[in-house]
């Protein structure tokens, strides 16, 4: 049986892939967004969200000093570029650890969604990852057949904020 636990990047990203994956289960964790009222903020349209669709969330800590640890020496990295490689795996990691603690058989993440995502980056790795926990990683590029434009269409019927940079401080920039 499959037990699905998504991890969920932001509200408007998760409107198309929760439509798609149908999880029981969403995991909010992002502790790259910065500053910490854009965090706030993303998180409260995603709560917002769920309560109207009636998605059940866990949300992760903010743990912004160790997010800064782990991609310390690639702060000046080109978006796409290995920076975000490891933003991908510290958040699917902790995905996978709360799967399994709670009995999920199964991980998958929004983050495919977004236009300048490259999908076998993402994929690659949350595979990776959910093998070393004994899962399975839902691969998938939930940008292509329109799931991006859709994402856009599901964001302003829910009338979601939409952030204007991926998340991080270098992203901002
Ligand atoms: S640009 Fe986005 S994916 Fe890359 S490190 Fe920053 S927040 Fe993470």
């Amino acid at each position: 049986m499959v037990k699905l636990l998504l991890h969920v990047c932001c509200a408007p990203c998760a409107t198309y892939v929760v439509q798609e994956l149908k999880p029981p289960l969403a995991y909010f964790y992002n502790p790259n967004i910065h500053p910490k009222e854009e965090y706030l903020l993303r998180l409260s349209e995603f709560r917002r969200y769920a309560s109207i669709t009636g998605l059940e969330f866990i949300e992760g800590p903010y743990d912004t000093e160790n997010w800064f640890n782990v991609i310390r020496g690639y702060e000046n990295e080109p978006e796409g570029g290995k920076r975000c490689e490891i933003c991908y795996r510290e958040r699917l990691e902790k995905a996978a650890l709360i799967a399994k603690e709670k009995g999920y058989t199964h991980i998958a993440t929004t983050l495919t969604i977004g236009p300048t995502k490259k999908a076998s980056v993402i994929n690659e790795i949350g595979e990776k990852i959910a093998e070393v926990y004994g899962l399975k990683f839902i691969s998938g590029d939930f940008k292509k057949r329109d799931g991006f434009k859709i994402s856009c269409e599901l964001s302003k019927q829910f009338n979601l904020y939409r952030q204007k940079y991926c998340g991080c401080l270098f992203s901002k920039r």
